[in-house]
């Protein structure tokens, strides 16, 4: 029966977190955005995706599971500390997605802070610079956890779908799929229509990218259209810290 309640009581948790926004923030840039995110990352978002957005100019955002490194998540070999270092001095961001990898929800705050401290020290070792910006792994939010860790970046990213504008939340940002199995050409060019219609800021997360990629992976085709698709349309592409900063999020209190 407690598991019962403790479950609902997990449940709500979560709905209210995606629902209740923490650290409201108002898109008022003139220009849609685009960001291009790799969560994990595999070594294949290194060696395959950072060459295509460099070539276009762009710079992506990557998110390191520090623990992650030297092993392997769903299956996929995750970057070592020499393409972090690389795609660091290459121009890209490396964002904080914990040391562990952890559930948020089911880590007791003592030991979220503990593991989001590491990944902290050891991006800034390898990257040169503390990371500005976190995602949420497996898309996971709480109340409490959101409550610990918002204002320890300038922005969080979840996995809930949308574009960012109006009234949004810097504590969960809205994201799309980069998938070959949940997105299509004409997906992402229905994406872009509204993005172009409506403004705002639309970030794209995905993780392995290699030709035959996993569910939640793109392939270097899929992925390079749509670079390609976004770059015809003359849209702003950075790394989620850098839009943070010119919205004025960058300088959330410590
Ligand atoms: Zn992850």
């Amino acid at each position: 029966m407690a598991n019962a309640f403790q479950d609902i009581g997990a449940g709500l948790s979560r709905r209210l977190a995606r629902n209740l926004p923490f650290r409201p923030a108002r898109w008022r840039l003139d220009a849609p955005v685009v960001a291009f995110t790799f969560d994990d990352f595999p070594a294949s978002a290194a060696d395959n995706a950072a060459p295509i957005l460099e070539d276009a100019g762009m710079r992506g955002t990557f998110y390191l599971a520090t623990g992650l490194v030297g092993s392997a998540e769903n299956g996929q070999p995750i970057a070592g500390l020499d393409r972090v270092e690389a795609l660091a001095a290459a121009g890209h961001e490396i964002g904080a997605h914990t040391h562990g990898h952890i559930d948020v929800q089911r880590a007791p705050d003592s030991a979220l802070i503990a593991d989001v401290e590491i990944n902290g020290l050891l991006i800034a070792e390898a990257a040169g610079a503390a990371p500005a910006s976190f995602a949420y792994p497996y898309g996971i939010v709480s109340l409490r956890a959101k409550q610990t860790l918002m204002h320890r970046y300038a922005g969080l990213r979840g996995i809930a779908g949308g574009i960012n504008r109006g009234v949004f939340d810097l504590a969960h940002l809205r994201a799309e799929e980069l998938y070959d199995s949940t997105s299509s050409p004409a997906s992402i060019e229905a994406l872009l229509d509204g993005l172009e219609r409506l403004g705002g800021w639309l970030i794209f997360y995905t993780h392995d990218v290699r030709p035959e990629p996993t569910g939640i992976g793109c392939s270097p085709a899929h992925f390079a259209q749509t670079v390609a698709a976004v770059r015809r349309r003359g849209i702003r592409v950075e790394p989620v810290a850098t839009t943070l900063r010119r919205i004025g999020a960058a300088g959330a209190a410590p």
